[in-house]
């Protein structure tokens, strides 16, 4: 029987060993291309801040003045009377900017999914869970209590298969929209089908195809065209929106029921409403046109072309997160420290977080970048490749 703290304490012992202890660095000053650590300047290629907003001057100006309206705190749950003006039209603004009935603002993308999911399926349902779908899904679909079938990433077959074997009441996919450490694009045409024949239902996670997917970043329904009673919407808002926050987004009623029944929401102090205040202003920046999504996917191309020589394989991606995968823990930490003694700062992905042997540089690109920042980049990542070689 071992002491709680000496037995925590040799664990952490343990992961420091292994190499697996995480290390948090802070930021000083606002997020942007550039960041400063530590009194060093890096160019980074981490964020999720995909087009530019979390530090953008309206934006800024528009939580200022939600502020000075609204004050700081919501002081109670939206249930009780922590339900501001400000958060009733973001919801209605988002409902319309990704083309649905009806909205429902989440503190956050993690606490969305860990309420819906067991909002709409518990003992006897089942879920249909893509394999490499974000954690938040996933400890959803465990706290839920439902069936919860895995299918291997993107396995339209054997998703298909799963579902015609199925005679659960009640049946559930859940999966990300832009799968976050890869980068790729969900099959949702073809998850939508497999809804319609099955009599089936999609919940969609778009943390990172909201305002970089589809017209004026309208998300990855969108992206395809897509419109379906049988999904539900979800995106987060403190990625490409800059700010904090997620919506899900769907038939009337079924937000209704998630309004009433998802716990996440039901039982936390609502959100500051100066956030919804910034969130319209960046709602009102995504509306204006499609030039930073161009940029970014211009930043993409450029990317994508200039590492193709390179000894390791980039995996295609028409999205902001671009994945170089160098197999090897040892070799991704590596070309991290080598990258930082450039100061060029881009996070090593290793195991748990991806499979084993695909150990990788995650670059993420934002639309703040230039074309000269992505240039630096790929110029870097030649030099530690030829010293690799
Ligand atoms: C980041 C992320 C979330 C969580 O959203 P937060 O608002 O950061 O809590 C959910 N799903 C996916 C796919 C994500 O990448």
């Amino acid at each position: 029987m071992g002491d709680l703290i000496t037995d925590i304490a040799a664990q952490l012992a343990q992961l420091q060993e292994r190499k697996l202890l995480r290390l948090r660095r802070s930021v000083e000053g606002p997020q942007g291309p550039c960041l400063t650590v530590g009194g060093e300047r890096y160019l980074a290629f981490c964020s999720n801040d995909y087009l530019g907003l979390a530090n953008h001057p309206a934006l800024i100006a528009a939580a200022h003045r939600g502020l000075d309206h609204y004050g700081v705190g919501a002081s109670a749950s939206a249930l009780i009377s922590g339900h501001s003006g400000a958060m009733e039209q973001l919801e209605a603004a988002l409902a319309a900017f990704v083309g649905m009935p009806r909205a429902l603002y989440f503190s956050n993308g993690y606490m969305a999914n860990m309420g819906i999911v067991p909002a709409l399926a518990g003992r006897g349902d089942s879920i249909f869970s893509d394999s490499l779908n974000h954690a938040c899904l996933i400890d959803g679909a465990r706290l839920s209590k439902a069936d919860v079938h895995i299918y291997a990433h993107s396995d339209m077959a054997q998703l298909e298969a799963l579902l015609a074997q199925s005679a659960s009441p009640r049946k559930l996919i859940l999966s990300d929209a832009v799968f976050s450490m890869d980068g790729d694009i969900a099959r949702v045409p073809e998850l939508v089908a497999l809804c319609e024949r099955h009599d089936a239902w999609l919940l969609l996670d778009d943390a990172h195809g909201f305002g970089v997917l589809g017209p004026q970043g309208r998300g990855s329904l969108a992206h395809f065209g897509l419109a379906s009673r049988r999904v539900l919407y979800m995106g987060t808002l403190g990625k490409a929106a800059g700010v904090a926050g997620a919506f899900v987004a769907g038939d009337a009623t079924l937000v209704e029921w998630l309004l009433q029944r998802a716990r996440t929401y039901v039982f936390t102090t609502a959100s500051p409403p100066l956030l919804a205040s910034a969130l319209l202003a960046a709602l009102d920046l995504l509306r204006s046109g499609d030039e930073r999504q161009q940029h970014l996917r211009r930043l993409g191309r450029q990317l994508q072309d200039g590492l193709a020589g390179l000894p390791w394989r980039l995996l295609p991606s028409q999205t902001a997160i671009h994945a170089l995968i160098v197999e090897d823990n040892a070799l991704a930490l590596d070309l991290m420290q080598g990258l930082r003694e450039q100061g060029i700062w881009v996070p090593a992905i290793r195991p748990p977080t991806v499979p084993d042997n695909t150990a990788r540089l995650r670059i993420s690109l934002s639309a703040a970048h230039s074309t000269e920042q992505v240039a630096r980049l790929v110029a870097a990542l030649k030099v530690l490749a030829a010293r690799h070689a």
